[in-house]
């Protein structure tokens, strides 16, 4: 990457306050952190150290109360809803814990609305069956997530956050709902997505599994980055 060229991602300072009632929560205190393109990175921290919170500042789910998050140099705190929503349809893929599919739909359709909200019409079908058959169910087209077992259906969430070939793919606690074997499986399918590919992981976890996969792990205490260390995935 040349002098100047804007990383995949900076966030700049971010604070991130929740207020109910007369409760305030702080969920993220002056965050900075930056990533680059191709990484395999997992935000690590107990249960409400803001990690999901992050993610979703990151992937345009939400904006930080105070701060910047950059995204390919444009600043997407100050975009309205439609610009945001137009920058997560089309460069950000997201997995998680629960899958979040559609029930009604199909494994196929699941996919293909991804592409559609992207706004990407063109070879539609046969990248959808692709995006299918990469994470190996070329055979399951037609089920619906009621008829895929857990480890399927986050495959079918994996080949829809993939198929619009996003930026960058945010990954919240991809393998919480998992047993270890599926789990696993899951976390290799995504390594050679990274290496073949180059696509850029971001993940959430508490899973040792996860975390020894990554090349690099931000530490999160209480809404702050307390550590940034490489990891010893490869
Ligand atoms: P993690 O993903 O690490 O478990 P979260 O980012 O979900 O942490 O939460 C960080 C803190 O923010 C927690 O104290 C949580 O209760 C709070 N929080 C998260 N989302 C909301 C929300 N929508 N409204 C109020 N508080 C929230
Ligand atoms: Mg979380």
């Amino acid at each position: 990457m040349s002098e100047g060229t804007p990383k995949l991602c900076e966030v700049q300072n971010a604070s991130k306050v929740y207020r109910m009632g007369d409760i305030t929560v702080h969920a993220l205190s002056g965050v900075s952190v930056s990533v680059g393109s191709g990484e395999f990175t997992v935000f690590s921290g107990p249960s409400g150290s803001g990690k999901s919170t992050l993610l979703n500042l990151i992937g345009c789910l939400d904006r930080p109360s105070s701060g910047k998050v950059l995204l390919e140099g444009q600043d997407v705190a100050s975009l309205a809803d439609a610009a945001l929503g137009q920058v997560r349809a089309r460069r950000i893929g997201f997995i998680f814990q629960s899958f979040n599919l559609i029930p009604v739909l199909t494994a196929y359709e699941n996919v293909e609305l991804a592409l559609r909200l992207a706004g990407q019409l063109q070879d539609a079908e046969s990248r959808v069956r692709q995006a299918l058959s990469d994470v190996g169910l070329a055979d399951y087209l037609g089920r619906r997530p009621s008829q895929l077992s857990g480890g399927q259906q986050q495959r079918v969430a994996i080949a829809r956050a993939l198929v619009k070939r996003p930026a960058l793919v945010i990954a919240d606690e991809p393998t919480a709902n998992l047993d270890s074997k599926n789990g696993a499986a899951i976390l290799d399918l995504m390594k050679e997505m990274n290496r073949r590919d180059g696509v850029t992981f971001l993940f959430s976890t508490h899973d040792p599994m996860v975390m020894s996969h990554a090349r690099r792990i931000v530490s999160l205490r209480d809404g702050e980055v307390v550590g940034d260390t490489v990891g010893e995935g490869k």
